[in-house]
């Protein structure tokens, strides 16, 4: 049975890592292809480890299914997709990976942020939990700086964390330094940045 795999963590738990390895091991026995939105390198997957490989660049108007039928015509086979940054895709685009599973018989994997910065779920990762056959955790025991389990992304501007604003961030230059921080829930929810963070900007 194909199947449609979740498989959603923080930032920094390795999710385009595991997608690359994936789509290595995949490739040597099937045909397949991987996909990717908003990535740090453009039309590739890359990994904060340095590896990286081209991909499919996806934006909202794109269709899995006619993707899926495109690779199928001119590959003779369609065994598996990897899509990376799932978070970001439409709801109509999760159903049409459902689809490709369960029409075409091609597993899909697919990785991504289960909440943004707000702290509530990315509309692709909520479609995702409601669609999938398996929703997967990835644990790389990422710690809050208070040695917690990091389970929230923080959106800090400047150095202060914000709870307002655009999911996708452009930047026009126009905006505060934005960076991005692991915590726990607890201090997610406070702000408290912890006491190396604050000797650091003392210093700086
Ligand atoms: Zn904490």
């Amino acid at each position: 049975m194909s199947s449609l795999r979740f498989s959603y963590g923080t930032m920094g738990s390795g999710k385009s890592t595991l997608a690359l390895q994936i789509h290595h091991n995949l490739a040597a026995t099937g045909s397949g292809f991987l996909c990717s939105m908003h990535d740090r390198a453009g039309a590739h997957v890359s990994s904060a480890l340095g590896v990286s490989a081209p991909a499919v660049e996806v934006n909202p108007m794109v269709n899995f299914v006619d993707l899926a039928a495109n690779h199928l015509a001119a590959h003779g086979a369609l065994d598996y997709m990897v899509c990376d940054e799932a978070q970001f895709y439409t709801d109509l685009q999760i159903e049409q990976l459902a689809r490709v599973v369960d029409e075409m018989s091609a597993d899909v994997y697919t990785f991504g942020l289960l909440t943004d910065f707000r702290g509530k779920l990315f509309p692709g990762s909520a479609r995702l939990m409601e669609l999938a056959n398996e929703r997967i955790e990835l644990q790389v025991q990422a710690r809050c700086w208070c040695n917690e389990p990091a389970t929230h992304n923080a959106r800090l501007a400047d150095g202060v964390q914000i709870y307002d604003g655009d999911v996708v961030l452009i930047d026009d230059g126009q905006i505060a330094e934005v960076t991005y921080e692991l915590r726990c829930r607890r201090h997610w929810i406070s702000g408290e940045a912890g006491p190396v963070v604050d000797q650091l900007r003392v210093a700086g």
